[in-house]
């Protein structure tokens, strides 16, 4: 079938999450199973020029703020997928792809609404139509939305469907009711059974509303949205649609992420061999300016967005008892003003335990990984994860809480089975029990390298995953057709 994958951000081009790592990876286990795979991304400014598509090279987008302009450049092919960037410079050659100075855009309608009509004009000059649009997060809720309204009769789009995978409900893309015709839509649309969202307007509920499926990324997390404390509002549109929704497990690209090839360690192991797994502990701790490590201290890792999603108000709230333990400490990760704040003044206090990078650096991450003894994700929400899925493959044992991805990818261990410890109450005193529990496991020694290795061995690639997208694809291809002929 052809795929079209649109989304806000994708390695190697742009990232801020998991999303991106998603977007670099699932085309790519897809075209393994034959599909034809393009990808179409804004192009930021931290993404490299490529050469202009010749047949897209003026899009024309009628939006309600005026006409704007986009063209489409070339991002190259790799793994047999192929790479579109939508050219906007008024709105995507900026220095965030989201944000400035801890702010979102405040046109940041505008410039999805454009990327997304964009994104349609460009598959109308292609030959052939795509079977799939699959869209991500709100950013690109409005493919549906304008594909089912402004392109309803277009016979070109007549045998395409569209999935919407749903990253994190905590980001819906809700603006005030005046950016409606801005972004080209009519004031039909703002009802309770459409975009209309307690007086505003809410692209993602308007994207699950016109997509044929909607996806999430684990299978707990599909349960949870329909709740009111996950979904943020639309537990009830969620519900109405669940039918045609499904989780799906997002999976690990390995050719990324695997301690026995990864370029930017400074020593190799793997099952079979865990001694670079010390000398990585030990490069670590020195990058991290740590003169003498101590090696029998244990590495505890935190890789985060610096988000309330995450957790980082429970540590606050444990911070003295956490510098207190016999562990290093080794944080990256930026975001949040007062989560940054926290551990600068963990990291003055405790200058020998708590080692503290404020930045994106996804150099240091895969260090961080390969140098922790435990992984830290204390989530209060967490739809799949991927940190935890690479600390299993690196030895770094999880401590999570029972939540979303985080409990569908890791088992508790019970002194022989298991792959890491979780909590389930919301709790500082939760939390700091399972750490003490890891900490406890690792001072006893013998089980803990068994517990590392349950984890190494775990499989979380993706082709499982691309196989249950593909099946969505085609029944959804198989029910166009027979609606076709009905018709
Ligand atoms: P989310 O998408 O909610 O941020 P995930 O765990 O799904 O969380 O994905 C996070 C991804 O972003 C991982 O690949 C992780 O390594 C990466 N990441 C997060 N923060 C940083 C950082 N400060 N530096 C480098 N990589 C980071």
């Amino acid at each position: 079938m052809k795929v079209a994958f649109v989304a806000s951000e994708g390695v190697p081009f742009s990232k801020t999450g998991g999303l991106a790592d998603v977007v670099g990876a699932l085309p790519k286990a897809l075209a393994v199973l034959g599909h034809e795979v393009e990808v179409i991304l804004p192009r930021y400014r931290v993404t490299a020029a490529g050469p202009a598509v010749p047949h897209a090279q003026s899009l024309t987008l009628p939006l309600g703020i005026g006409f704007k302009f986009a063209t489409a450049q070339d991002g190259g092919r790799a793994h047999q997928v192929q790479t579109f960037l939508i050219d906007c410079p008024e709105y995507f050659d900026r220095d965030g792809l989201y944000q400035q100075n801890g702010a979102d855009f405040p046109d940041n309608a505008h410039r999805f609404a454009a990327f997304s009509m964009a994104t349609l004009e460009f598959l109308k000059r292609q030959t052939a139509p795509p079977d799939i649009i699959h869209c991500h997060d709100w950013e690109t809720a409005l493919v549906p939305i304008y594909l089912r309204n402004l392109y309803v009769g277009d016979k070109f789009f007549g045998a395409t469907s569209v999935v919407l995978t749903i990253h994190n409900m905590g980001y819906q893309g809700i603006f005030p009711p005046h950016f409606l015709p801005q972004i080209g839509l009519h004031a039909g649309l703002f009802t309770i059974d459409g975009l209309e969202y307690y007086g505003n307007i809410n692209l993602l509920k308007g994207g699950i509303i016109f997509s044929d499926f909607i996806t999430t990324v684990s299978r707990k997390y599909a349960e949870e949205i329909q709740t009111p404390e996950f979904g943020y509002g639309l537990e009830g549109v969620v519900r109405a649609h669940s039918a045609r929704l499904r989780g799906i497990l997002n999976g690990v690209d390995y050719e990324e992420w695997d301690p026995a090839t990864d370029k930017l360690l400074a020593a190799h192991y793997s099952p079979a061999d865990l001694k670079g797994k010390a000398a990585c502990k030990k490069a670590l701790l020195q990058k991290m300016g740590v003169a003498a490590p101590a090696p029998a201290r244990p590495v505890i890792g935190i890789i985060s967005r610096f988000a309330s999603q995450k957790g980082f108000d429970l540590i606050a709230a444990i911070a003295e008892q956490l510098a207190a333990l016999d562990a290093y400490i080794v944080v990256l990760g930026s975001g949040e003003q007062k989560f940054e704040d926290l551990f600068r003044e963990m990291a003055l206090k405790h200058p020998d335990k708590v080692l503290v990078k404020i930045a994106y650096d996804n150099a240091l991450a895969h260090l961080i990984e390969a140098g922790s003894d435990m992984f830290l994700m204390p989530s209060r929400y967490e739809p799949c994860g991927l940190n935890q899925i690479y600390s299993l493959k690196y030895g770094a044992v999880p401590v999570v809480r029972a939540t979303g991805g985080l409990d569908d990818t890791i088992e508790p261990f019970d002194g022989k089975a298991g792959t890491g410890f979780k909590f389930d109450e919301y709790s500082p005193q939760a939390l700091l029990g399972a750490i003490q529990a890891a900490l406890e496991a690792y001072k006893a020694g013998k089980a803990w390298r068994s517990l590392m290795l349950n984890g190494m061995k775990k499989d979380f690639s993706w082709a499982a995953s691309a196989r249950a997208y593909s099946q969505i694809y085609e029944t959804l291809r198989k029910t166009k057709a027979q609606t076709a002929q009905q018709a």
